[in-house]
């Protein structure tokens, strides 16, 4: 009997995958829209078997805004989609649903003697598990409950504003997007918006806008994050396998839970699986990640007015 904790992107994709062979539960909190830009990449849908009803918003291009200079680069077709994370995670629930996989809204509080502890309502239940996965998200609560340091993070500001976008807009000044970056992308007629928190009200500023914002955390990925240990795995957020510099963690723990799903399936170690597709990637990215922080960031960006990087760097995104 396998448990899964979270039934976010990570936790819905490899309770789906699992239930092919085993009898899966799979524990969710609550039904709500997740904080989140929701840009992922078109070729999820084909990868995943998903409905590309789904998608609110096709992006063709994305435009970066630095000192004054905006550069647009295009993607090569409209390989970016926008989804709402309260249907996109509901629509992965469901398709795990009819997989076979057993849904129980509850929320994971702790384990006791080798069981798991969940408030179901207004009860505490126990569950029993041969293989338990924590998919549940930046402050994993089975992360704690198993004793693992929680994954290093950033608190962003997020809010949805009356702005008229309508591609995914990138803003790398310091001042509007801190270490990393600010953003602002199309959410049917508003906009999301975010940005590290001391970087986030300037943002506002910048795009005339002044909403009551929502705080939440962002997996900054590193190399040596524990991502199992005997018999329980991690995947998506509360794994941090969320891309160094563009933050993108949909696809990634999609991606990661197959992985998972696959090494569980095959008897296989689920941490050399997952180095062997994505530790070269991520850690480029990270070292890029790194650069931009200090006064090369100018370099980096300004790199993409050529059309050479452009389509290198497209080229990249769209293969990882
Ligand atoms: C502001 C912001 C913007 C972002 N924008 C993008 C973007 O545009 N594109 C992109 O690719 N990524 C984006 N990300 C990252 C992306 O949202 C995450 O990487 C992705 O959601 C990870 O999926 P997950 O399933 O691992 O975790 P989550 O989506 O966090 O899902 C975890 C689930 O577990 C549940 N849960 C938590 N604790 C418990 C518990 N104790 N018991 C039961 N259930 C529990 C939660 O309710 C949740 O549904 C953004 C993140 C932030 C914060």
């Amino acid at each position: 009997m396998i448990l899964v904790i979270g039934g976010g992107v990570a936790g819905a994709s490899v309770a789906r995958f699992l239930a092919k062979k085993y009898d899966v539960t799979l524990i969710q909190d609550k039904i709500w829209e997740k904080p989140c830009g929701g840009g992922v990449k078109v070729k999820v849908f084909d990868e995943f078997g998903l409905d590309k009803g789904l998608i609110r918003h096709l992006i063709d291009e994305v435009e970066i805004f630095y000192k004054k200079n905006k550069i647009s680069i295009p993607l090569k077709g409209k390989n970016l989609a926008i989804v709402r994370r309260d249907e996109f995670d509901a629509y992965l629930r469901e398709i795990a649903k009819e997989s076979g996989v057993r849904i129980i809204y509850g929320k994971f509080l702790g384990i006791e003697n080798g069981r798991a502890i969940v408030r179901v309502g207004d009860k505490k239940e126990k569950f029993n598990y041969d293989i338990l996965i924590g998919a549940d998200g930046v402050n994993s609560s089975v992360r704690k409950a198993i004793g693992l340091l929680e994954v290093p993070k950033v608190l962003t500001l997020y809010a949805k504003v009356n702005l008229k976008v309508n591609s995914c807009r990138f803003f790398f000044d310091k001042k509007l997007g801190g270490d990393y970056y600010g953003w602002a992308f199309p959410y049917d007629n508003l906009a999301h918006i975010g940005s590290e928190r001391r970087s986030f009200e300037n943002l506002c500023k910048y795009l005339g806008v002044s909403p009551k914002p929502r705080g939440y955390y962002i997996p900054t990925w590193q190399k040596g994050i524990e991502i199992c240990k005997g018999n329980v795995y991690f995947v998506g957020d509360a794994a941090a396998q969320v891309m160094p510099m563009t933050f993108e963690g949909i696809y990634y723990a999609m991606k990661s839970a197959k992985i998972l799903a696959n090494s569980i399936i095959n008897r296989l170690d689920y941490k050399k699986e997952w180095e062997k597709v994505y530790l070269k990637d991520f850690a480029f990215m990270k070292f890029l990640e790194t650069l931009s922080k200090t006064s090369l960031r100018g370099v980096l960006l300004n790199a993409h007015k050529l059309n050479l990087i452009k389509d290198l760097t497209i080229s990249f995104w769209l293969r990882a």
